[in-house]
């Protein structure tokens, strides 16, 4: 089906159920884990359940995540040897979430500036390699654990963004887009960390990261399992991805931050509350105020992106185990 086809087809389907509590965080990315296994080749699952085995299914796809909370000592993995051991040989762990390029550039490799070797892309890859056999860097069942829930992150367009602002009037923060302009930003940490300093309301998480990924996704599922939603619009949607397998997370990233560019369109900025405690002002948060139907739009958008990341998923596990 065409693009635009398969976004009405997939708009119609979303808008027609009612909403309840999924997240991408946790059940999405479950539900995006379960719609891949669907996809799985019969070898690559063989391979797949060889590596997890031992896994609680309802794990897989968040311990990464509950990696993160260990480290906080929350969650059910505190005092879990597997992951204290993790936690100790990879203490940037938490930076594998996310890469942080600026709203204006067009891929990737554009982006050198703001990538790093611990971003998601970068991670992706290490994944893959392990997996493959090239590389021992993790353990097997690590590797597949942290490559399932990443794929899930870098499909959601506030995990490959950041807002660039200048503050020289802090009650009217600009937002800048192109590299250069983003560059001396960055250096001074004046950003909104892939939309989690800007509020668009008063409450704690009206953050528009959060927005991304629990309300949106709430308003996506329903009566029917968000697993379901994601398997029904499977074959509607266009996910293939072109050139080399090891290359396909930064072709993933340059179109999560497309997305996040037109995310951002429309949005007004208002007064920026600083944190001057640090060395130099940081953004505590900006207010910002949301444009009419800005999340029917969008929810279209993180469904179109939870079925191509289910799809990616077990694209590259039978791309592996072919
Ligand atoms: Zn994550």
């Amino acid at each position: 089906m065409k693009a635009s086809k398969a976004r009405i087809a997939l708009a119609t389907m979303l808008c027609a159920i009612p909403a309840s509590a999924f997240s991408w965080a946790d059940e999405g990315h479950t539900a995006i884990w379960e719609a891949a296994q669907s996809l799985l080749t019969p070898q690559a699952k063989q391979q797949v359940d060889a590596v997890l085995a031992g896994d609680k299914p309802d794990m897989t796809a968040v311990w990464l995540d509950r990696a993160r909370d260990a480290g906080k000592n929350e969650g059910p993995l505190v005092g879990d040897q597997e992951t204290t051991d993790f936690i100790q040989a990879f203490p940037f762990h938490f930076t594998w979430h996310y890469v942080d390029m600026p709203l204006g550039v067009k891929s990737y490799a554009e982006a050198d500036e703001f990538t790093g070797r611990d971003d998601v892309v970068q991670q992706i890859k290490r994944c893959i390699e392990c997996l493959e056999g090239k590389s021992t860097k993790l353990h097997r069942r690590t590797a597949l654990r942290v490559l399932v829930h990443l794929i899930g992150d870098i499909h959601q367009p506030m995990h490959c963004s950041s807002g660039f602002f200048d503050i020289s009037d802090p009650l009217h923060p600009v937002l800048r887009t192109d590299p250069d302009s983003c560059l001396p930003l960055k250096k001074e940490k004046l950003e909104d960390r892939g939309a989690n300093q800007l509020f668009y309301g008063p409450e704690k998480y009206d953050q528009m990261h959060a927005l991304w990924d629990f309300e949106l996704v709430k308003r996506l599922a329903g009566l029917k399992s968000l697993t379901k939603l994601l398997q029904d619009a499977l074959p509607d949607i266009d996910s293939t991805t072109p050139g080399d397998l090891h290359a396909w997370a930064e072709h993933w990233a340059g179109e999560s931050v497309a997305l996040a560019k037109a995310a951002y369109t429309g949005i007004e900025f208002g007064a920026c509350t600083l944190n001057t405690t640090g060395k130099g002002p940081k953004i505590e948060r900006i207010e910002i105020k949301l444009p009419a139907g800005y999340i029917d739009r969008q929810k279209t958008v993180a469904g179109t992106q939870m079925v191509k990341a289910a799809a990616r998923t077990a694209a590259v596990l039978n791309a592996i185990w072919k």
